[in-house]
């Protein structure tokens, strides 16, 4: 049997729907607990919870906005406290509030660049203490392909997303000496809430660029960040993988 003390302890934000519910699947193991956050959605939630456990794995759901300092420190604190550990953190929540520059309004710029680029400073901060004591982590950030490429009408985005780019490489070369490997995961058009309700002329002009010819599944980009996170990926640190169907970028 595992105890609490031998379980790998895996931290994923935004994991009540889309990309980050994947990634929670894609740990369900015996070995393994997974404590995700998210914002507003208590059933979807449960609804992770109830898929992890189902694939014989274990997830706990916490409502947490990363984007406030006090509040995430509680948390990896509580985590710490009660695992003792922290093996693995994915920074994969995320928000989009779009317009153009010249139009954006000022809270607008801050919710995006709070939740999205602060919020993954906040959990790499309080996650490193843990791993840097322990002597191991994996810490993995989803970013975007308009970070690296910019995006019309999403300037606030873009810039949460390549600021998430520079996170990675500065976290990557401080954390190293630590055995903490520091990575970078940069999804394009992948099929979940975020991308549903954008206008159908957007989703064929996106459609047409894409080489493999169709939208990304979440489990794509799941399936990238789990081995990130294995023994496997032990010698890769400061890169950004970019799923995208073949965009180049
Ligand atoms: P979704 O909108 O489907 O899900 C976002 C998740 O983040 C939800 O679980 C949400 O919780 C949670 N969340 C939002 N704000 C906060 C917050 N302040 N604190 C804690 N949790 C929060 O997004 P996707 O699955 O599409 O995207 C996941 C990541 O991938 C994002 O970082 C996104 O930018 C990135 N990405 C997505 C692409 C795509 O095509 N879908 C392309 C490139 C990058 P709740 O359910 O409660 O709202």
């Amino acid at each position: 049997m595992t105890t609490s003390s031998d379980r790998r302890v895996i931290i994923v934000t935004g994991g009540s729907r889309g990309i980050g519910r994947a990634i929670c699947l894609s740990f369900a193991h015996p070995d393994t607990i997974v404590y995700f956050t998210y914002l507003k959605s208590v059933e979807q939630a449960f609804e992770t919870e109830k898929q992890v456990k189902d694939l014989s794995g274990s997830a706990v759901g916490v409502k947490l906005d990363i984007g406030i300092g006090k509040e995430t420190e509680e948390f990896f604190k509580k985590i710490s406290k009660e695992e003792g550990r922290i093996d693995i953190l994915v920074n994969n929540a995320g928000i989009v509030k779009d317009g153009m520059i010249a139009l954006m309004k000022e809270s607008d710029w801050d919710d995006v660049i709070d939740t999205n680029l602060k919020g993954t400073f906040n959990c790499i901060k309080y996650a490193s203490k843990i791993m840097i004591r322990q002597k191991y982590g994996r810490i993995i950030n989803i970013t975007s392909l308009v970070g690296a490429s910019g995006n019309s009408g999403q300037a606030n985005y873009v810039a949460s997303k390549a600021g998430i780019i520079g996170l990675t490489k500065a976290c990557a070369k401080e954390l190293a000496p630590r055995n903490i490997t520091v990575n970078a995961v940069a999804p394009g058009y992948i099929e979940t809430d975020m991308t549903a309700s954008l206008p159908e002329n957007v989703k064929d002009a996106m459609l047409k660029q894409i080489p493999l010819g169709r939208i990304g599944k979440p489990n794509e980009v799941a399936n990238v960040v789990l081995f990130l996170a294995s023994d496997a990926a032990s010698y890769i640190t400061g890169q950004i993988i970019h799923v995208n169907g073949g965009i180049y970028t």
